[in-house]
């Protein structure tokens, strides 16, 4: 059954300040982005009745995605062996919309795109926020293992002040995550990946579009000369408690050569590491196997590139 409107309210300040402030009461009001997972709740009865803060209102949190200097101007990275300066900020209340139409950010972090076009329909595409998707924790989040991919950064802003946490450190548990309940998360910072690098993002579900992950993977990997594997990210949604990084796997790679004895190791250590959820979207064994497959996948291809 529906919950009923009466025992919801909204409050909408005008300034980040006032927003901040509101939530120094006791028990804070609950942030209230896109709505789109808080009134799925709502209409399935679910939804705690109480006091609701509206982000719209607030202009601070609207700001346009941000490219840094440096990124925009450097064409000829690479050129010196150099690391990329700069990164892209997005603001509490970028949508996936925002990063389609981007095109900085479709050249930049194309995982980032490619997730938000899987992301529900057009609809929800242009009301959800990435803030949302992080915020709510939810194990099956198709907008955060991108984002943890690229090493992105969590913006958390209190009354006390700001402090940044890195999203892979962000989730402790199902649905636990690092943020305060007088904390809004004001941005997500992303560093711009080496050059060379090669991305590998795939959703598995029940249908190509508009299905819930029953596996996905976003990986990142960056190569040396002789092919050695000097960096990768292996980030796994909907198959453990939370989105997942898989540490020991990546481990396993980083300083190691490229090459199928290095395959086979990482599909054998990521099957210990792994201790899938069991649900109805799926089983523990038919995630383990695909969450195999997809980094043989990854591997595979980026040996070939
Ligand atoms: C039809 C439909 C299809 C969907 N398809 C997908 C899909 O394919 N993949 C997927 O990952 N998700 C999907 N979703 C879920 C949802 O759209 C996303 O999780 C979305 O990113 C949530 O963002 P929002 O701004 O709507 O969050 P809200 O619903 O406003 O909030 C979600 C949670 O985050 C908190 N919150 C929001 N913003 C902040 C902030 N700035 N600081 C602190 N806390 C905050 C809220 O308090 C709440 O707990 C779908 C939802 C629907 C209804």
């Amino acid at each position: 059954m529906k919950s009923s409107i009466a025992d919801f309210a909204v409050i909408s300040p005008r300034t980040l300040a006032e927003a901040l402030a509101s939530l120094r009461q006791t028990p804070p009001p609950v942030p209230l982005a896109g709505g789109t997972d808080i009134m799925v709740l709502l209409n399935a009865g679910q939804l705690e009745p109480g006091v609701y803060l509206n982000l719209y209102s607030v202009p601070e949190l609207r700001r346009p995605i941000e490219v840094s200097a440096g990124v925009r101007d450097a064409g000829t990275w690479g050129a010196g062996g150099a690391d990329p300066p700069g990164e892209v900020r997005l603001s509490a209340l970028t949508t996936y919309a925002d990063v389609r139409r981007h095109a900085e950010v479709r050249r930049l972090l194309p995982m980032l795109p490619l997730a938000a076009r899987e992301i529900g329909a057009v609809q929800i595409q242009s009301r959800a926020t990435w803030a949302g998707n992080i915020a709510n924790a939810s194990p099956a989040a198709d907008g955060v293992p991108p984002l943890m991919a690229y090493d992105a950064t969590v913006e958390l802003s209190s009354a006390a002040g700001v402090r940044q946490v890195a999203l892979s450190e962000f989730y402790s548990g199902y649905k636990q995550t690092a943020r305060r309940p007088d904390e809004l998360i004001t941005g997500i910072r992303i560093p711009v990946p080496a050059p060379g690098s090669i991305d590998y993002f795939r959703k598995v579900g029940t249908r190509k579009f508009q299905a819930i992950s029953k596996v996905l993977l976003a990986g990142l990997v960056e190569l040396g000369g002789s092919r050695e594997i000097r960096k990768i990210r292996l980030v796994f949604a909907s198959v453990m408690p939370f989105t997942y990084r898989a540490r020991k796997t990546e481990s396993v790679l980083e300083g190691r050569r490229l090459e199928p004895g290095a395959v086979s190791l990482a599909v054998e250590t990521l099957r210990t590491e792994l201790k899938p959820i069991d649900d109805i979207r799926s089983t523990a064994r038919y995630r383990l196997k695909v969450a195999c497959n997809l980094l043989e996948e990854f591997l595979g291809t980026t040996m070939g590139c």
